[in-house]
């Protein structure tokens, strides 16, 4: 038996497991586009998670892939949400080229008495979404973090960019599962306005694109949850119908996959951390059995 899911194919006009970076012509306006289909259904599939939870993690992941797929080479981004509600944890991360994977830990009675719709703050309550930059070019991590506001994840991701990072941004998440087959489909689409000036240092938004901005960001808050996710819909036609009036430039999508980075030797160095006593009452025949949180996948080690 295989531990992998069985899986329906992706389409392939269907622009899936995709991330597409594009611009408004003549603006300091930019984007990044995301579909996933299998990758998403793999990752979500492996942890049976109730449905609220599968959806916001979904959306996490669609986030991930945008903001990650920016990273060139040897860079990791871990998004994580950490509240005081049913859902206390929620980490997806993304690791270059191009592989997600997440998961969420949650209190299930209290999950249990939630509606299906949900909202973040219903699931989270009060907390923090922090993201963190790991380059291997660059000497230290970068992490920002800002309070948990909004419905939704889109809202506060929203807010991270306003607070965080003073760029102004508007996004849209989704995930859907089909109810007939099951599968679980996810999209976003986010634009954000470039300004100048010094990285970590207050943005020079110009004056002159403030319009252009503006119509911009209500042109993709008009998207809708089905266009997001749509098979049928290529992420490229999605952008022409979101802006064909200024013009729309994509560049070279980033593919992506669902990716652990978990093995037997980072288990066994997990396990060294442990004492001898510990380790005894872990083990059960010699041997200690550890889950990965992200693909749920089980390592077994002799000690
Ligand atoms: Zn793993």
């Amino acid at each position: 038996m295989t531990a992998e899911p069985i899986v329906v194919a992706d389409r392939p006009e269907s622009d899936d497991n995709l991330v597409i970076p594009f611009q408004i012509e003549g603006q300091s306006v930019r984007g990044r586009a995301v579909r996933l289909g299998t990758v998403a259904d793999q990752v979500l599939a492996a942890h049976d998670y109730p449905e609220p939870i599968a959806r916001l993690l979904g959306e996490a992941l669609a986030l991930t892939a945008m903001l990650g797929s920016v990273l060139k080479v040897d860079g990791k981004l871990t998004l994580q949400a950490k509240a005081g509600g049913p859902l206390g944890l929620l980490v997806a991360d993304y690791a270059s080229p191009g592989d997600v994977r997440g998961f969420a830990q949650f209190d299930a009675g209290g999950v249990a008495h939630l509606p299906e719709d949900a909202t973040v703050a219903d699931l989270l309550g009060k907390g923090y979404l922090a993201m963190t930059l790991d380059q291997a070019s660059a000497k230290e991590s970068y992490q920002g973090i800002v309070d948990l506001k909004g419905e939704t994840l889109a809202e506060c991701a929203k807010a991270y960019f306003a607070d965080s990072e003073q760029t102004p941004s508007e996004l849209a998440l989704a995930a859907e599962r089909d109810p007939v087959s099951g599968y679980w489909r996810v999209g976003g689409i986010m634009v954000q306005h470039l300004g100048r000036g010094e990285e970590g240092g207050p943005r020079i938004l110009d004056p002159d694109q403030s319009e252009a901005w503006n119509r911009a960001a209500v042109l993709m808050s008009s998207v809708k949850t089905d266009e997001l996710t749509d098979p049928l819909l290529p992420l490229t036609d999605l952008l022409l119908r979101l802006y064909h009036e200024d013009g729309v430039r994509v560049f070279r999508p980033i593919s992506i996959r669902r990716g652990c980075r978990c093995s037997e030797e980072r288990m066994e160095q997990v396990i060294r951390s442990f004492s001898k006593e510990d380790l005894a009452d872990m083990a059960d025949d010699g041997r200690v059995t550890i889950t990965c949180e992200f693909c749920n996948r089980d390592h077994v080690i002799e000690i």
